[in-house]
């Protein structure tokens, strides 16, 4: 069961899209794994501030927080008895890409093959290349970061070449310095 004033205190912290009933808790329930747990509720945040507001919340009422790409992980990554948080729906936009210094700036429920779709013009890649590709989102691979990198295209072919970028969170306005942030 939800924690009964979370709901509440979240939209009183200013987020808007909250939405703790029963339908949406099942619905998010499961993913592509074997997996079937009933989250508190979920969010889907309308900005950054949201997502810091939603955060700062979860984190007084001791309620843990599970970010939500397009849920196509196999083990069970994105269910959980927590606050999911839905990046995909309003946080999905490409911002920025900068081909000379190989770097783009996008928001975590960007789709991949939409970002690549933009970088391939440019000669770049965000890599590997997913089968799922046309649903997963940059969030997810900025969780599974180490092995994830910007790359020059080679050639005609999608290989990535020697020398990738890496993936990097921004560091959002309000958003307190590493070490000030709860253990
Ligand atoms: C048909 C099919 C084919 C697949 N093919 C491949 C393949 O070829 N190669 C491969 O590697 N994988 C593959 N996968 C697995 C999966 O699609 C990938 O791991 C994909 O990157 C997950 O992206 P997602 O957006 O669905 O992430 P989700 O499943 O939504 O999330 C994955 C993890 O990332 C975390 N996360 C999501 N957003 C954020 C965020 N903003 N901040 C922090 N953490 C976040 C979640 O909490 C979770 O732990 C496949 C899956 C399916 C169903």
């Amino acid at each position: 069961m939800p924690l009964p004033s979370l709901a509440d205190d979240l939209r009183r912290a200013g987020v808007g899209d909250v939405r703790f009933d029963r339908a949406h808790r099942v619905l998010y329930s499961t993913d592509a794994s074997i997996y079937q747990i009933e989250p508190l509720g979920v969010v889907i945040p309308r900005s950054v501030e949201e997502v810091i507001a939603t955060i700062a919340v979860c984190a007084q009422q001791g309620a843990p927080v599970l970010p939500r790409g397009a849920a196509t992980s196999l083990a069970g990554q994105t269910v959980g008895h927590a606050v999911v948080i839905d990046t995909t729906r309003h946080l999905n936009r490409i911002m920025e890409i900068n081909a000379e210094e190989q770097w783009v700036r996008c928001q975590p429920g960007a789709v991949l093959d939409q970002v690549n779709a933009a970088l391939r013009p440019h000669g770049l890649m965000l890599g590997p290349d997913p089968a799922s590709g046309n649903r997963a989102t940059v969030g997810a691979r900025w969780q599974q970061r180490r092995r994830r990198a910007l790359h020059p295209l080679r050639r005609a072919g999608r290989q990535p070449g020697g020398r990738g970028r890496g993936l990097h969170p921004l560091q959002a306005p309000g958003w307190p310095d590493r070490e000030d942030r709860p253990a």
